[in-house]
């Protein structure tokens, strides 16, 4: 679904991204792990051209990444992007940050979209809080209403960065358990985190990155019984 091939990206003299192969397949769920300032946010954000990349290609379902115009905004429609600050509309309603994409970029009915708003504020279990302002909710429900938005839009694929970084401790685990439950209905996801039970238990595939390239991908029981390079064994005796 996903398949990005010689991709680099500097910011000025820092090359962030260097060389980058990666392919995701659909269905695939890819954990994404490294040392901060390694690419991981930019290796997202190329994907779904949040960040124009300097050479190399990606390629989305099929499809070279549109530079601008309507293409654009429809690849990003396709990609649901979760962050760790939920970027959610404060002064609209969760329902109708849930509804609004679908009604402007999917031209869905507002009945409809308010009818399947409400399905997917169920399925992330607030949905009694849709008509409440987002910073009524604790971090936690703000992030699964954030992950319900991106759902309204019907992706083929979700990209998380951190989803749970910004969270207390104690809401962590809700908000792992929705990711859980999308990688098990066969979501196609690419997720940056740190939380390492999530890559041994929902990861098809985990990718350690440093100094922005790809340096192990391998299935979680393989990498984190034997990581390959000295780089991600020095990551791992920090973070476990
Ligand atoms: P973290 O774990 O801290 O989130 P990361 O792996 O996500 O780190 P990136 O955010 O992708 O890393 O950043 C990679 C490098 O690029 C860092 O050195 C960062 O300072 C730099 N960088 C990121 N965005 C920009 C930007 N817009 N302009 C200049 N430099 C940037
Ligand atoms: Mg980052």
């Amino acid at each position: 679904l996903i398949r990005m091939s010689g991709v680099n990206k500097h910011f000025g003299d820092l090359h962030v991204l260097r060389d980058v192969d990666l392919s995701v397949a659909r269905g695939e769920v890819v954990v994404v792990i490294g040392p901060s300032g390694s690419g991981k946010s930019t290796l997202c954000r190329a994907i779904n051209r949040l960040e124009p990349i300097d050479s190399g290609e990606i390629v989305f379902d099929g499809v070279p990444l549109p530079a601008e115009g309507r293409a654009l905004a429809r690849l990003r429609s396709e990609v649901g992007m979760v962050f760790q600050s939920f970027n959610l509309f404060p002064h609209r309603t969760v329902l109708d940050n849930v509804t609004m994409g679908p009604i402007r970029v999917r031209k869905e009915k507002p009945a409809v979209a308010r009818e399947r708003a409400l399905a997917l504020l169920e399925r992330v279990g607030i949905a009694n809080q849709a008509t409440k302002l987002p910073g009524a909710l604790s971090g936690g429900q703000q992030q699964r209403a954030a992950i319900a938005r991106a759902l309204a839009m019907r992706p083929k694929a979700m990209l998380f960065d951190e989803p749970t970084s910004a969270l207390d401790p104690e809401m962590v685990g809700e908000v792992l358990a929705v990711m859980t439950d999308l990688a098990a209905e066969g979501m196609t996801m690419v997720v940056v985190t740190h939380e390492m039970g999530f890559a041994r238990h929902a990861a098809n595939r985990v990718i350690f990155m440093a100094d922005g390239q790809l340096l192990e991908d391998a299935p979680p029981a393989e990498f984190f019984a034997n990581p390959r390079t000295e780089r991600a064994r020095d990551f791992l005796s920090k973070i476990l």
